[in-house]
């Protein structure tokens, strides 16, 4: 049924990284439902793959000295909806990823699959952009953290090389604490449907709950790749949350920072429309959550890292 010349379980992340050095051909495969399904229509058929789907270390959640989270990249969606420590802290990530697919697909699906192929539709993508999330590579030439903001090339295209494997996806206490969010996806039906568009907005509230200190806003499919709209997010800081103007203020902010496309899914005029009433919706819930005291008020302990 499937058309594979050779296929390899890697042991270890550095055994993966020796496969994948070893064969220029060779694709690394996680939870396969992307790899599989392209296989099946004949692209990278008669190749190697390289499986990491048994390499216990990239499985998980844990929390890091000084609180950094590390997400393990083969860790399926579901368990990542699931986990305690993203629900606590990073709850809105873990709904994301809830919309993706149907529940066998986010029972195989793995959130590093989501990042490494690329796609802006992925519905993992916009909220790890509002988290500046790191994507923590390893291969022959070492480790190297690459911020997500920063991963993606083009369509289906990142800075990742052959030879190196996503090793973790981490995120800074800075840039969850205090913070609640949005994401919310638009598709012709709720389940098992690729996003028309995605878009999370999270935001950070002073003590009293009155003023925005920070907004991140991020898309999917606002633009041939993942985006942030950092001019309307710093229109947004020091705006008050009872003031109206703020959800104009996002609603037109964003139309100067997107390029979306037309295509078989949305025209673009409707996707504009999408960017502007999707921001305004994820703004209020976003500012809700925060005025509801959802926010995480420190990073993860000691306690939850064992
Ligand atoms: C029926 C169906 C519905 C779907 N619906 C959605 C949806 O609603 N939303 C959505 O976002 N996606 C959807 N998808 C796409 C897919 O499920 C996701 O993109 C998923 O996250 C892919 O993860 P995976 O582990 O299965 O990736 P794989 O297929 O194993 O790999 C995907 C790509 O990432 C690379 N890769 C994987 N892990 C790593 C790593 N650790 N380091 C380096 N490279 C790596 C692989 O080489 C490959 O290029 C759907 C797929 C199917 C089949």
């Amino acid at each position: 049924m499937f058309d594979i010349e050779q296929y390899y379980e890697a042991k270890s992340v550095e055994d993966a990284v020796r496969l994948l050095s070893e064969h220029e051909d060779a694709e690394i495969i996680s939870g396969g439902t992307d790899v599989l399904v392209k296989l099946r229509e004949g692209k990278g058929a008669g190749g190697t793959l390289v499986s990491i789907h048994e390499i216990p270390s990239l499985h998980g959640v844990r929390c890091l000295p000084g609180g950094t989270l590390e997400i393990g990249p083969a860790t399926c969606f579901t368990d990542i909806t699931n986990h305690p420590l993203i629900r606590r802290y990073v709850p809105y990530l873990g709904e994301a990823v809830d919309t993706v697919g149907g529940p066998q697909v986010r029972n195989q699906g793995t959130i590093g699959g989501n990042v490494c192929n690329g796609a802006t539709s992925a519905d993992s993508a916009a909220t790890l952009q509002t988290l500046n999330a790191v994507v923590v590579l390893q291969g022959t030439g070492g480790v190297r953290r690459v911020p997500v903001t920063e991963f993606y090339t083009g369509p289906g295209r990142t800075v990742r090389r052959h030879d190196e494997v996503c090793r973790a996806i981490e995120i800074a206490p800075e840039d969850y604490v205090g913070f609640t969010g949005s994401y919310m996806k638009y598709g012709k039906r709720a389940a098992m449907e690729i996003a028309t568009l995605g878009c999370c907005v999270r935001v950070k509230l002073d003590e009293a709950g009155e003023t925005i200190l920070d907004a991140r806003i991020g898309y999917g499919v606002a633009a041939p790749t993942p985006i942030r709209c950092r001019n309307t997010e710093g229109a947004l800081a020091g705006r008050r949350v009872d003031d109206p103007g703020i959800y104009e203020l996002i609603g037109t902010g964003v139309l100067d920072e997107v390029n979306p496309r037309s295509s078989w899914r949305a025209s673009k005029e409707f996707r504009l429309q999408l960017i502007s009433e999707l921001a305004r919706r994820a703004l209020r819930e976003a500012v809700d959550r925060s005025l509801n005291h959802e926010a995480p008020k420190t990073a993860c302990s000691d306690e939850e890292r064992r």
